[in-house]
C-alpha cells in the first residue's frame, strides 16, 4: 500500500464503513493509519497536561491499511494505484482514470 498523510481514503470495515476521511498519520511499523475524525473510540484519559482532570475523550484509533482504500482525487472513486518510476520520483497512478495522485 502506498498511503500518505493527507490522502483521502474510504473505510471498508467497522462502524465507519464507506465513510471517507483524510489520513492524519501513517504508522508503517504497525501497518496502520489514523483517519481524521473516523474510527473514533472513547478513551478513558488519565489526567495529563492536555486533560488536567482526565475523563472520557473521543480519539481516532489506528485502522489497518488493508481496511481502507485510497480515494482518487481526480475521479473520486476508491481505487488502487500503480507506482510509476520517473527520473526523480515515484508517482502513484490511479488504475481507474490514469491520473497521478
Ligand atoms: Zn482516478
Amino acid at each position: 500500500m502506498s498511503i500518505r498523510k493527507g490522502d483521502s481514503v474510504i473505510i471498508n470495515t467497522g462502524k465507519d464503513r464507506s465513510k471517507t476521511g483524510i489520513i492524519e498519520r501513517v504508522l508503517p511499523k504497525n501497518g496502520t493509519v489514523i483517519v481524521q475524525g473516523l474510527h473514533m473510540f472513547k478513551k478513558h484519559q488519565k489526567p495529563s497536561k492536555n486533560y488536567p482532570h482526565g475523563g472520557i475523550v473521543d480519539i481516532s484509533m489506528p485502522i489497518k491499511m488493508s481496511n481502507v482504500s485510497l480515494v482518487c482525487i481526480h475521479c473520486k472513486k476508491a481505487t488502487r494505484v500503480t507506482i510509476k518510476l520517473t527520473d526523480s520520483s515515484k508517482q502513484r497512478i490511479c488504475k481507474k482514470c490514469g491520473e497521478s495522485i
